[in-house]
Order: C-alpha cells, then structure tokens, then sequence
C-alpha cells in the first residue's frame, strides 16, 4: 500500500534508495493520508488512514470516497472543496470538519488537499491528509470551558463572599433590633455573641457574659437544670428548649421561653449554637388572667351566660347550670328563649334591640323559668360583646337569682304593711282621745295638763306621719299607690301649705316666689304631701340659716315648684340616691336629723306617676334646692302597673 502511494507520489524516476527513504517518511507521518483519482475514488490510502478510520484497504480502494465505509466520509463541505481542487488547482488547507462516524465516534479533523503535480505536471491525482485534531480540539474546549467555569467559579464565590456578607449584615441588623434576646455559641457551648436587647436587659457588659458568664443573670435554683440541659444538647447535638427566669438590669426576674437550635455544616457535624431567649412574662400574665377569670366564671353562683345576636346561647357556666337546672351540654345551641316565659317573650326583643344599639342593661329585675318550671327571680346584666373591631357579636349576661331577696323583700312589705295598717286605727283613736282630755282639761283650766297634752299630740302627728309613710312605700312597692285626679288650683294648694308649715318653725322665713294662678289636673292630697315633705325637709336640713325660697314656674305645659335651703347640702355622688328608698346620707351632721329615708322616695313615686320629674340641685355645705315638675295635664298611668323593663335601668355604655 505504501509502496503505491509512494509510487504515486514519486514515479518510477526515484530510485530505490530514495522510494525507501519516502516510504519510511510517509510511514512516519501521523497524518491520515489518500489518494484520489479525478472521480474523487481512493486509489491508495496510508497505514495511519486505515487504522484510524478503522478499515481495510480492501473496503477502501477503489472506492468513491464519499461512499467510503458505509458513507462515513459523505461530508457535504469536504465534497464542495474535492469539487473545487481539480478545476482550480488550488489547495486548502486546514479545513476543519467535525463528524460524527458511526463506530469511532465523533472526529474532529484538519483536512489539506491538493492535486499533486509530477515533474511539473499536474496529475489529475489528489493527495488528502487528514490531521485528526479530536484531541486537541477536546482539549481546547475542555480548556476553554474549564477557563470559563473557573471564571465563573469565581464569579460565584466572590457573589458567594458577598451575599454571605449581605447575609450577616442583614442577619446582625436583625438580630440587634428584634426585641427578643439571642446569641450564638461554638459547638462546645461557649457563647461569643449576644445581641445587644441581651445587655439592655440583663444590664452586663460582654466581658461579663462571655463563654459561660451568662450564669450570673439565671436564678441559682433553677441554674443546676437549665446547665443540665443546656449540656446534654451540647453533647447530643440537639436542640433545647426551656423556660427559665433570667434576672433584669432592674434585678428582676422574669420568665423567657428559650430556644437553642445547632447551626450544620454539610456534613452534619454542628458549628454553632443559636439561642433565643423570649420574655412571656406578658404572655403568662395574659394566660393567667385568662384562667383566672374562667375560674372566676366557674365558680360563680350567679349564671354567667353568653349568647349570639340571635338570641343563641355559646356558654353556660356551672352557676347558670344551678340556678337553672340545665346542662351547659343541653342548652348550649338554644335559644335564651328558653329560659323565658311565655308572658315576658318580649323582653327578650327589647334587650336584643337594646344589644344592637351597643347599649348595656344593668340590673334588671325579672323572672326566669328554670327546667323543672319553677320561677326564679333574677337580676339580669346584659352587656354587648365586641370582636376586635368593635363589632358586636353577641352579649354576656349575668343573673343573679334574687328569689330569696324578693321573698325576703316580699315578707318585709307585708309585715309593714300590716304593722303600718294595724298601728293606724289605735294610734288614731289615741289621738281622739287625746283631743277628747284637751277639751276638758281646758276647761277645767287645768293648764299643765293642756299643754302635755298639746305635746303629746305633736308627737302623735309625727307617729302619724311615719305610719301612713310606711303604709304609702307598701302601697308602692305592691303597685297599689291608688291616685285620684281632680282640678286643683296649684297657686292655692302651695300657699295654703306654707302658711300651715311656717307655723311649725319659728326660726326660718318662708319666703314665696309665685307665678300666675294654674290650673291642674291630679291628685291634690298626694301632691301636697309632696310640697309638704320638701319644705319640712328644707327646714329639718338648715338648723342654723333662717330663710328657704319656695318659687312657682309656669311654663308652656307645666310648672314647677322649688325649694330652696341654705342648709347642710348633699354631697354630688348622693344627691340621686336620696330618692331611693331608706336613703339617708351619712355622715356626722345625719345624727342630729330624725327619719327613715322614705319621704323623697314617696314623693318621687307621686311625682312620676303624675307624668312629673323630680329632682336637686345641691352644694354641700351651702343648701339644696330640690325642684320637680309637673305637667298641666297629669298623664293617665296610675293603673299601679310597673313597666317591665326600667328606662332607667338601661344604660348606654
Ligand atoms: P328623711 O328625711 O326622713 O331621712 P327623705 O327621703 O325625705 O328622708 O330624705 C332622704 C335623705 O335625703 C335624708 O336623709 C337626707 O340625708 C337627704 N335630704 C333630703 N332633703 C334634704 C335637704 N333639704 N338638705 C339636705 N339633705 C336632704
């Protein structure tokens, strides 16, 4: 095969020693080398084509190149440049083609050819060497890639170097600022960072705390558990979590929830320690008061009930459970309704509009039905519950079973009702008879006997006053206090009751300030008790000035009366509580005053149930002026019927 190619190459004018010479170059030449006729067929390949390429000479001359193994060499650039050689005489050189042969894989190759020109003859003979770069070309790119990715590399690195920066830049601002305390440890526990919350609050310098100074800040008593514990994490490699008091700048102790977490590296072994230490001293107040005031609510013998706008009941308590007779289990999911008979239903609706509106009920007196039908007086308190954003969501309410209050209350009017009733008649007689020994003692001209009997007719009067007091509050309190309405001249009444009352006290002038002449429409009696008990009262409350100012004002539709005194005042937080019933401010200067506190509340009752107000303007120590009104037309609600709900009793909150 050499032999040709050399003969090719240097005809038959070479000699021997020469054609050897060639041969052995040709053979030494690591170039794939053909030889092509002008039909582009191999006439001769070399020894380094054949096995390069991997075929035999056989396969090989003869053949088109490009049908050369199978087609391998069917290389459409490398036919263009074969084309072009014969024409042109022109050589490439080093063209680069890259294919991908069937058994010895992809080849990346240098290709020369020329014609070959024979004692200065072109032969129409092409010689082509193929230089097999696949290496080097591997190499190069391998290279280049490598050379990029080192670049690239270190363009992650230095991303790397900058985003760790970044990271802990961000990770120590956050670290500084959140408002937990924290620190980080080496594998062995020793601590070499805390945040700076940890030295605001532990009020220690980093010297102090470094390594294991963090101690001096823990309570010895609990210190012995926390090394424990704080230890066994070191050596296992696992997280901690404790809560523990750690001791303030202020010298405080207060509880912290803390976590320790292990930092890994990739091969799972722990390079630092993490630690957060947690104030829940605010959170455990919370959580306490929270169970205090479930305990609170369970243990209360008052019925502590919350239910939905709708009137649903959402809670129960064990106090509702026993004045009730229901399970929490049972009701809860019902309508309050339940609860409620059948002729209050109504109430109901009220207290749910009353919810709606954000209004609180205070106090309100009723009756409710437990489970086995029995009836239970109640003071019930229904207050609005609102969600975070003041959104009312339903109500808790409160009853407290006021059944032996009432019945008590009950008792204690119809003993005063008939101690009242059955004091009346002797009392009443006394007094005849009294009047009776007057008269004859007088004329007898007895004077000492008249005037002890004078005396003793004042203080009979007064037993009078007292008894029909009493009866009139049990009249009240039985919804009984029965009116009766006529005309009246108000001027009249009012002048004709103090010149009857200046009579009994010689030290205050009572000073008349009325309007034009009125007529009303009411009950004449009970209102002049009314006037009367004010004016009596001015002058009981002022021992020491002598003037009270009685004044009429007609208006468009009423008029009112006043009575001024320049006595011993009420005090602000007292003055509406003087209509209650038994009230009676306290205090030093009350000794000196006789009474039982029932008159203002009697009068209130007349007043209001003549469609009036009442009320008083007072300064302690300087005199009260205790006024009411009265409308000219007297409102027709003396039905002795009390309303059910009390206006007064609901409250806007
Ligand atoms: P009583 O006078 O019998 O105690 P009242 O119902 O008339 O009962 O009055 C209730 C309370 O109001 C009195 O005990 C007194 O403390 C106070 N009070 C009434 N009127 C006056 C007044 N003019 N000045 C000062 N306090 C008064």
């Amino acid at each position: 095969m050499k032999k040709s190619i050399d003969s090719q190459l240097t005809g038959k004018h070479l000699h021997s020693e020469y054609e050897k010479y060639l041969e052995s170059i040709v053979d030494t030449i690591r170039e794939a080398l053909i030889v092509l006729d002008k039909d582009l067929k191999v006439i001769s390949a070399n020894k380094t084509f054949y096995e390069r390429f991997k075929v035999s000479p056989k396969q090989t001359e003869k053949v088109l190149i490009y049908k050369l193994g199978n087609g391998q060499w069917n290389i459409p650039e490398l036919k263009n440049l074969l084309e072009e050689i014969l024409p042109s005489h022109n050589p490439f050189n080093n063209f680069r083609v890259e294919h991908n042969f069937p058994h010895i894989g992809k080849k990346v190759m240098l290709l020369n050819a020329r014609q070959i020109k024979a004692q200065g003859q072109w032969k129409d003979r092409i010689l082509l060497a193929i230089e097999d770069i696949t290496k080097y070309d591997r190499d190069r790119i391998e290279k280049e890639a490598g050379i990029e990715r080192e670049k690239e590399i270190n363009r992650e690195l230095l991303q790397n170097q900058k985003d760790l920066l970044d990271g802990e830049r961000r990770f120590r601002a956050l670290a500084e600022n959140i408002p937990i305390l924290c620190w980080m440890a080496k594998p062995d526990g020793y601590i070499y960072w805390y945040n700076s919350r940890w030295y605001e609050y532990t009020g220690t310098k980093p010297k102090q705390m470094e390594g294991w100074g963090w101690q001096s800040v823990h309570d010895p008593n609990v210190l012995p558990e926390v090394l424990k514990k704080w230890k066994k994490a070191i050596s296992d490699g696992s997280p901690f979590e404790m809560t523990f008091p750690l001791k303030g700048a202020d010298n405080k102790f207060r509880p912290f929830l803390t976590r320790i977490v292990p930092v890994y590296d990739d091969n799972g072994k722990v390079i630092h320690w993490f630690g957060t230490n947690t104030d829940i001293s605010g959170q455990l107040k919370a959580e306490e008061t929270m169970l205090r005031l479930a305990a609170i609510v369970e243990s209360s013998d008052d019925a502590i009930v919350s239910k939905n706008l709708d009137g649903i009941i959402t809670s129960w308590n064990k106090g509702a459970e026993k004045i009730f007779g229901y399970k929490a289990k049972e009701i809860v999911g019902k309508s309050i309704r339940t609860i409620i008979p059948k002729d209050l239903q109504h109430e109901e609706d009220k207290i749910l509009s009353q919810l709606r509106k954000g209004k609180k009920i205070e106090h309100f007196q009723t009756v409710r039905i437990a489970k086995d039908g029995r009836k239970i007086d109640v003071s019930i308190t229904v207050s609005p519950m609102k969600d975070k954003t003041g959104k009312i969501i339903g109500a808790s309410k409160i009853a407290r079973n006021i059944t032996n209050e009432k019945n008590l209350e009950r008792q204690k009017d119809n003993f005063l009702g008939i101690a009242s009733h059955e004091l009346k008649t002797p009392v009443t007689s006394i007094k005849a008879y009294g009047q009776v020994l007057q008269a004859i003692f007088k004329r007898k001209g007895d004077t000492y006997a008249v005037t002890a009997l004078q005396k003793m007719d004042a203080q009979i009067n007064k037993l009078t006053l007292l008894i029909s007091d009493l009866l009139d509050v049990t009249k009240i309190q039985a919804g009984k206090l029965l009116m009766q309405n006529i005309d009246y001249d108000f001027n009249g009444l009012v002048n004709e009751l103090i010149d009857e009352l200046q009579l009994t006290t010689e030290r205050h002038t009572l000073i008349k300030q009325l309007d034009k002449p009125i007529q009303l429409h009411g009950d004449k009696e009970r209102t002049g008790q009314v006037i009367t008990n004010l004016i009596s009262n001015a002058i009981k409350y002022s021992p020491h000035t002598d003037k009270i100012i009685i004044k009429t004002k007609n208006s468009n539709n009423a008029v009112t009366l006043s009575v001024k005194d320049f006595g011993v005042g009420i005090p602000k937080e007292k003055q509406k509580k003087v209509f209650e019933q038994f009230f009676r401010v306290s205090g030093e200067k009350q000794h000196t005053f006789p009474g039982l506190g029932l008159g203002l509340f009697i009068s209130s009752e007349i007043v209001k149930r003549q469609g009036g107000r009442i009320w008083v303007e007072s300064t302690e120590g300087k005199g009260s002026t205790f006024c009411f009104t009265l409308p000219f037309k007297s409102k027709q609600e003396n039905k002795g019927k009390k309303s059910t709900i009390d206006e007064e009793a609901i409250k806007h909150e």
